[in-house]
């Protein structure tokens, strides 16, 4: 297939890197020019537990042109890039394109729906972890599963070939029938997960330490699910916690520093106004209230504005 990935930061590049791998004619888009210039002129340097590697895949700069047309345009921006990247490579989806996002958060698909029409928009969720260490370089971390479907009814030809190609590149890969439903699972997972693990700067098996902790995962969750059924998505909410908990083990992903935490480490937009602002602003929209979710939105926000100025432990020499 002729595949163009749509923001080509850490899972971009996972992806992109993988499918050229595995012999598809590979297009890497990105707005950071020294991270393009350095893929041109060194490769991609993919490093996981068993080494590190240089793929050769071609990398251009934003904006894509009508020649960078593909079969496939696979969107990876963080959320708060969606509109920007999908404005940048608009060019690239043709009368034929299918558009894929496993991107995190909500707003991905209303954004996307603006370029491609329903019946060729796939959606889902990817558990692969993946660090960008530097321009041109990546940390392959896990493995996970990538779910996935289409938005319209009766798209399953699309699905498949989709599929067929993640899955022949060694991705392991399920076909969902609900990619909507897919999508407000990992949110409410984050909703709980990655914000209250930035809110504590600790790691995901921290969490197990706080005795109140399922209340006030619940209370994130019963919003996420009341918001989720206003829009007619089923969210089980049991379910939810039950995964986040079994994630709290080392041999899951206890030690992983959230993404939302990473951000802000590096002084970066997190997605926040995806996850749980979403979730305090959809309320709004729906006549909920989601008291929970906006705080937190909150706190997460001031953290963002004042990351730089927090306080050091006089035992932290990380800082
Ligand atoms: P990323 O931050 O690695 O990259 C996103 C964009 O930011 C890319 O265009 C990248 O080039 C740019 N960027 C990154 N660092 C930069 C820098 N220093 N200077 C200039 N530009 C820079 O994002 P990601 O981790 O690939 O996430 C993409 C989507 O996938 C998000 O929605 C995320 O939540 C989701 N996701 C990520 C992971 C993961 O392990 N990384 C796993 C599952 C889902």
């Amino acid at each position: 297939m002729k595949i163009a990935v749509a923001g080509a930061g850490a899972m971009g590049c996972r992806f992109g890197g993988t499918l050229a791998e595995a012999g598809h004619d590979v297009l890497l888009l990105d707005g950071w020019q020294e991270h393009v210039d350095t893929i041109n002129a060194s490769g991609l340097r993919i490093t996981d537990e068993r080494g590190s590697r240089v793929v050769r895949v071609p990398a251009k700069p934003f904006p894509a042109s009508a020649d960078d047309r593909s079969d496939l345009v696979i969107v990876f921006g963080k959320a708060t890039q969606t509109a920007e990247v999908a404005s940048a490579v608009g060019t690239a989806v043709g009368a034929d394109t299918l558009v894929l996002t496993l991107q995190n958060g909500l707003g991905n698909l209303e954004v996307l729906g603006e370029y491609v029409p329903e019946d060729r928009l796939l959606a889902g969720t990817t558990t692969f972890g993946t660090e960008l260490l530097g321009p041109g370089c990546i940390r392959a971390l896990g493995y996970g599963e990538t779910v996935f479907g289409a938005l319209g009814q009766g798209h399953q030809r699309a699905v498949a070939k989709v599929r067929i190609a993640l899955a022949q590149a060694g991705i392991a890969v399920r076909a969902c029938s609900d990619p909507r439903a897919t999508i407000w699972a990992k949110v409410a997972f984050n909703c709980v997960m990655n914000s209250l693990c930035s809110l504590g700067s600790i790691p995901v098996s921290a969490l197990a330490l706080y005795d109140g902790f399922d209340s006030l995962a619940g209370s994130i969750l019963e919003e996420v699910v009341a918001v989720a059924t206003a829009e007619g998505v089923t969210v089980d909410a049991d379910s939810v916690l039950a995964l986040i908990k079994s994630q709290f083990s080392p041999s899951a992903s206890g030690d992983h520093v959230a993404s939302m935490l990473q951000d802000l480490m590096n002084g970066r937009p997190t997605e926040i106004a995806h996850l749980n602002g979403a979730i305090a602003s959809r309320a709004l929209a729906h006549g909920l209230a989601a008291p929970v979710n906006a705080t937190i939105t909150h706190l997460i926000q001031l953290l963002e504005a004042t990351w730089p100025r927090r306080v050091a432990h006089p035992t932290d020499d990380t800082r």
